[in-house]
């Protein structure tokens, strides 16, 4: 099994630094089902390419932790996996360049912040569904995408296509980003499980998928495929993807081509629902000016500059991407004068005091402080509470108690949340709040009913006295 990564950023060499790999080394690897090597085949200014070559060691893979395939037999000595690349090359990749994926660099950081030119050339990669797959899979992602299929022998060409591909990606992209999509989408590709798969892959599929996932138009075959069709994970992924991001009508749309399982019952999002609850709270208060903050990439900012009872609508995260994108959802560039005076995006901390957060009537904190270190809140709380001091602050933030409803989450909902509480911590803490900060808080649910487990979002709303 061979990858090769290429990249023509100045200097090339930089790649060294980045998959934190000497180009002057070929190091190996141990995984538990072979070996797996790196090294330069070329390393100038002006092109630097790594390879990785996994090699298979078809008796340790048999016999390597849990269970690799489901029936004894010769089959798992006498296979492919010594050739196509697969599955393993991800997680080979992943585990090799565990630093790289997770776009820490020490030493060149702003290098692997931003997007370089790459291309990734896979020789031989088993392709469920052909050469159109690949397609469908890598070009949403910003992948120049050729897939030539390899042929059966090529000294038969009658005898037609293998079920390989030659695939070949060039773009421009984050090496993390294109770390991450390949330690995904290889076992996508391959559709085959040649590992264990425990409970908490719904949790790795999310963390590998940061960024790029949530928003992408195939995002419910890759979570299906990645999770060995099994339905239940399946939804759990697509539920929290969508809660994410964007879209979950979409994503919860059978895929064409592809055969469900099960279908997924089309309901109502939990976001959704929370968008709703939220801004009816806002409307009953009859709040004129609003300020959304950890607004991230503005879905909740487009229902409240839809509402003509919202004078001023504000939203302020501390990621610049973020409201960017939110610029780009809510055409500021495109809106008349007065419209665009109602709206105003900036960047800031939520937890450093700021005169731009006063004077509103309202502020929501939709999701955002199980975002914040536990020995930040209290700074949070005085910047919002204490100074910014809005008629009312709308707080949500997960239940920790529902988590038990969905299926295959081992950890929290999302890779990024520092904690996650249960209805009578959030309720000690808002009560907190309120009684520091001279607010009175009350409680609503969201979302699904469990009898035992209450609502999936837990909402506080505080009023100033
Ligand atoms: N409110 C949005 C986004 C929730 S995700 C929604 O409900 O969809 C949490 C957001 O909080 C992210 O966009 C993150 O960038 C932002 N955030 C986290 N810590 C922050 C801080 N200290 N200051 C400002 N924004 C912060």
């Amino acid at each position: 099994m061979f990858l090769t990564l290429t990249t023509t950023h100045q200097p090339a060499t930089d790649l060294g630094y980045l998959l934190y790999k000497h180009p002057d080394r070929v190091q190996e690897f141990k995984q538990s089902f072979g070996t797996a090597t790196v090294f330069y085949p070329e390393a100038t200014d002006e092109r630097c390419t790594a390879a990785l070559l996994l090699e298979i060691d078809p008796v340790r893979l048999a016999r390597s932790a849990g269970r690799i395939t489901p029936d004894f037999s010769l089959a798992q000595y006498v296979n492919d996996r010594s050739y196509a690349a697969s599955s393993l090359l991800g997680v080979a990749l992943a585990d090799v360049f565990s630093t790289a994926r997770s776009g820490r660099c020490d030493t060149r950081q702003e290098v692997a912040d931003s997007a370089i030119p790459l291309e990734i050339v896979i020789p031989v990669l088993p392709c469920r569904g052909g050469p159109k797959t690949a397609h469908r899979i890598f070009e949403p992602l910003g992948w120049q995408v050729s897939a030539t299929p390899v042929a059966l022998d090529e000294r038969f060409p009658e005898w037609g296509a293998s079920r390989y591909v030659k695939l070949t990606l060039t773009g421009t992209v984050r090496l993390a980003d294109a770390l991450n999509q390949l330690h995904v989408l290889l076992p996508v590709m391959d559709e085959s499980k040649h590992y264990w798969q425990g409970t908490d892959e719904v949790d790795k599929l999310l963390r590998s998928g940061e960024g790029w996932l949530a928003r992408h138009p195939e995002r419910e075959l890759i979570a299906r495929r990645y999770l060995g069709r099994r339905s239940a994970l399946t939804r759990t992924a697509l539920t929290r993807l969508a809660e994410l991001g964007d879209d979950v009508e979409d994503a919860l749309e059978p895929a064409e081509e592809e055969e469900i399982a099960q279908p997924a019952e089309r309901r109502e999002s939990l976001n959704v629902q929370r968008h709703e609850a939220v801004l009816s709270t806002l409307l009953d208060l009859r709040a004129k000016s609003v300020i959304d903050l950890g607004c991230g990439p503005g879905q909740f900012l487009t229902k409240l500059v839809r509402e003509p009872s919202f004078t001023r609508v504000a939203g302020v995260d501390v990621s610049s991407r973020s409201l960017e994108i939110a610029a780009r959802r809510l055409r500021l560039d495109q809106l008349g004068e007065r419209q665009a005076s109602r709206i105003h995006l900036f960047q800031g901390a939520l937890t450093y005091e700021d005169a731009r957060l006063g004077g509103f009537d309202a502020a929501v904190l939709m999701e955002v402080v199980e975002h914040i270190d536990p020995p930040r809140l209290a700074a949070l709380e005085r910047v919002v509470f204490g100074t910014a001091r809005p008629g009312a602050v709308l707080v949500t933030t997960p239940n920790v108690e529902y988590n038990a409803n969905y299926e295959g989450l081992t950890g929290m909902r999302h890779p990024d949340h520092r904690f996650e509480w249960s209805r009578q911590e959030f309720e000690s803490w808002a009560g907190r709040v309120a009684a520091v900060h001279g607010y009175t808080a009350q409680f609503r649910g969201i979302g699904d009913v469990d009898p035992e487990r209450g609502t999936p979002t837990q909402m506080a709303v505080f009023l100033r006295d």
